[in-house]
């Protein structure tokens, strides 16, 4: 997906501070993150200890590209990319006054009812993960590389295909599986340099890949795959949507979107998950990693 939304002022008003601070109890110092963000920032010990207990299991595994099974040199550990990612996922959304419900209740729960069934299949399903919704007219979702996926609202509102929704969560943590948020430069995550991971696009290839896996973890949840090339296609041409920045051949897109979902289709039990989930995601027809 793209990744340069509207200047984050665009939605920021008086509640900005305390929803700040609601926002970080919720989502950032309880549950998972916990662990990461404390020892980020603090440096304690027992935090950090308690995040290894947490994620430790998963770092032999995530220091690859669990995609292609190949090492990913220089990159950071899971636990480590936790640590960071959800630390710039709290500097993105650092300037908006809602989240979640407090945006658009039967938006969030659509949202979530349709994230919890992706994540489930995905290769991250034994992590904690959550999905943000925030309050943006923008049609957009992004990662930043720990446990959260944050969607604009303006996607849910032109997109009204669950389906379709759903290839758009795989492909984000498709980014995170396939390790493109750290095979960028460390530095646009460095938090002393205030930047947040939102303001760069991935690369082609990149974009490829994650829609692969969008399709993928569609299909094994239980949504048709298919569907995502719709969306390309009726957002074809001229439109002043902030991805086309990014990706202008949306018409191509339509087209191989269309492909991938046809062979992940294979895959797709209508409604329902695919009870094969987890050895599918290691291994199906679009990739394998045994
Ligand atoms: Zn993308």
């Amino acid at each position: 997906m793209p990744h340069r939304p509207q200047p984050r002022n665009a939605v920021k008003n008086g509640m900005t501070r305390a929803a700040l601070r609601r926002f970080r109890r919720r989502k950032f110092l309880s549950g998972a993150g916990a662990g990461a963000l404390g020892a980020l920032l603090s440096g304690c010990g027992a935090l950090a200890k308690l995040d290894k207990g947490l994620y430790g299991a998963h770092q032999s595994a995530t220091e690859e590209d669990l995609i292609t099974g190949k090492r990913v040199i220089g990159s950071a550990s899971r636990e480590e990319q936790i640590s960071e990612g959800n630390a710039s996922m709290e500097k993105a959304v650092s300037d908006y006054s809602a989240f979640n419900e407090d945006v658009d209740r039967r938006a969030y729960a659509r949202l979530k009812k349709i994230f919890d069934r992706v994540h489930a299949v995905s290769h991250y399903a034994n992590e904690e993960w959550e999905v943000l919704l925030l309050p943006d007219d923008n049609f957009n979702a992004f990662v930043t590389g720990g446990t959260y996926v944050a969607v604009f609202k303006g996607l849910m509102d032109q997109v009204p295909d669950d389906a379709a929704v759903a290839a758009v969560l795989g492909h984000e943590i498709g980014h995170v599986t396939a390790n493109h948020v750290f095979e960028r430069e460390s530095s646009l995550f460095n938090l002393l340099d205030g930047q947040t991971g939102l303001d760069f696009a991935y690369g082609a290839l990149q974009e490829e890949e994650a829609d692969k896996i969008g399709a993928v973890y569609a299909a094994l949840a239980g949504y048709d795959p298919r569907s995502i090339s719709k969306v390309w296609a009726a957002f074809a041409g001229g439109n002043q949507w902030s991805w086309f920045r990014t990706h202008p051949a949306s018409d191509d897109r339509a087209r191989a979107t269309r492909i991938l979902g046809e062979r992940a289709s294979e895959y797709y039990i209508p409604g329902a998950i695919n009870p094969d989930h987890g050895q599918l995601a290691r291994c199906n027809s679009l990739w394998c990693n045994r």
